[in-house]
């Protein structure tokens, strides 16, 4: 059975961080103290339904209902969760105002917007049989920094599958295809907890292109607006600064080899909302896949529906006859199956924001716009298909099995969170707001 966790409807310029984080305060007070609350129950306790935090509001860092009791701790995540907030605002006051128009209907599934001026902006359908539609926006500052902002609108991934991607970035790699001529993430582990909510990220990117390969580090901070007028999960991301030795006490490790490079991050929000979309536009045609429709061929219909329509073992099966496509995508399992299931997208849609200001090490006048844009959608349409599948076979992925074992009670205490009928985003919700799906 699927449950659902509600959140406010926002507004897309909810994304703007509010001016002063007082002034916030001063709205939600009001929306948590309603006259139902009796002397008693209002108590200040470690309930859900707790007051205002000094400095924190109604924010919470993720999977937690209290602030970090270390007080060195609670002041840099206070100050992190402020350069989220800020960072998002930054990047959107300095990109031009570009008129938005659907990629939907387009024959190639994009539509460049702009490609000029040092900006290129252009909207991707990532599949054929899904909803999800991504606004791709890069910018280049100046000689050195360059603004990526992606937005997708209902992301057929799903809130737990992507959780488990952050929690466990070491299977990334293996999940998802390394294609060539195109980047991929060749490693992909946290080298370093700060603090439950507060990791280190060590990640390895092949070279492509006139880009040398990465070795990256990122500090990345995971908070809990749900709450505050975001009604969001909001992690932020920045890399330990140049040249430094060490961060936070940990000695940062050296790039090691020469066809390396470190990319510089010097900021990045990313606002998770849920969304009430179908992650894949169809329904199974039969109560169990049947043989594959294209004439000919000896497989049965793929029982991920993004994959073969419900019809057939593949796409490339249906348009071009039994040529099949990457083994990820066909399954050729000979007819009749009789254990064969419908594997269904059941862990929802979410929106998601991503800001990011970078420093790549070589200077923008060096990367031609075409190259970027010719980039953006390659990745899109090879990437997406993958997240999508990964909600549909999630249980079959190594995923799911790290989520079963929950080592540090990681996704418990995130279920906990998000399905908290107490907590404000959930008392004042309304019919048909959406909902995150968190099903574990
Ligand atoms: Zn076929
Ligand atoms: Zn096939």
């Amino acid at each position: 059975m699927m449950e659902f966790v509600q959140a406010r409807v926002h507004n897309p310029d909810d994304y703007k961080a509010p001016e002063s984080p007082r002034v916030m305060a001063a709205v939600d007070v009001e929306l948590i103290l309603e006259p139902t609350t009796t002397a008693a129950t209002a108590a200040p306790s470690s309930s859900s339904h707790r007051p205002s935090l000094p400095g924190w509001n109604f924010a919470r860092p993720l999977n937690n209902a209290t602030p970090p009791e270390d007080a060195a701790t609670n002041e840099h995540q206070l100050k992190t969760l402020e350069k989220a907030r800020t960072m998002i605002k930054t990047v959107w006051s300095r990109m031009p105002n570009i008129e938005q128009k659907s990629a939907a209907g387009t024959e190639k599934g994009y539509r460049v917007l702009r490609e000029r001026d040092g900006c290129v902006s252009v909207n991707i359908i990532g599949h054929p049989l899904c909803v999800a539609e991504a606004t791709f926006d890069v910018h280049f500052v100046d000689t050195w920094t360059t603004d990526i902002v992606l937005r997708a609108k209902d992301l057929g991934t799903g809130l737990l599958p992507l959780m488990a991607m952050l929690r466990e970035p070491d299977l990334i790699a293996d999940y998802l295809p390394h294609p060539a001529g195109l980047p991929f993430i060749e490693g992909l582990d946290i080298d370093k907890t700060f603090h439950e909510n507060d990791w280190m990220y060590h990640c390895f990117v092949s070279p492509f292109g006139p880009l040398p390969g990465a070795d990256d580090l990122h500090a990345i901070t995971l908070f809990d607006l749900m709450d505050e007028p975001e009604g969001a999960i909001v992690l932020y991301a920045e890399s330990p600064k140049e040249g430094a030795k060490e961060h936070r006490g940990w000695p940062i490790p050296k790039v090691t080899s020469w066809r390396r490079q470190r990319n510089f991050v010097l900021g990045a929000t990313t606002v998770i909302k849920p969304s009430s979309a179908r992650p894949v536009s169809l329904d199974p045609p039969s109560s169990k896949p049947a043989k594959c429709a294209s004439p000919g061929c000896r497989f049965h219909a793929n029982p991920a529906l993004s994959i073969g329509g419900g019809l057939h073992c593949c796409l490339k099966c249906k348009e071009k006859g039994p040529k099949h496509a990457a083994p990820a995508y066909c399954q050729k399992r000979e007819f009749p199956d009789d254990n064969i299931k419908w594997s269904l997208a059941e862990h929802g849609c979410i929106d998601v924001e991503l800001a990011v200001t970078i420093k790549f090490p070589i200077p923008t006048w060096l990367i031609p716009l075409a190259f970027v844009r010719w980039v953006a959608v390659k990745i899109i349409k090879l990437y997406y298909p993958y997240l999508v599948l990964l909600n549909e076979r999630f249980d079959e992925t190594p995923f799911a099995q790290r989520v079963e074992a929950d080592k540090d009670g990681f996704y418990a205490r995130l279920g906990q969170q998000l399905k908290d009928a107490k907590r404000s985003f959930a008392r004042t919700r309304e019919n048909g707001d959406p909902a995150f799906v968190f099903k574990k």
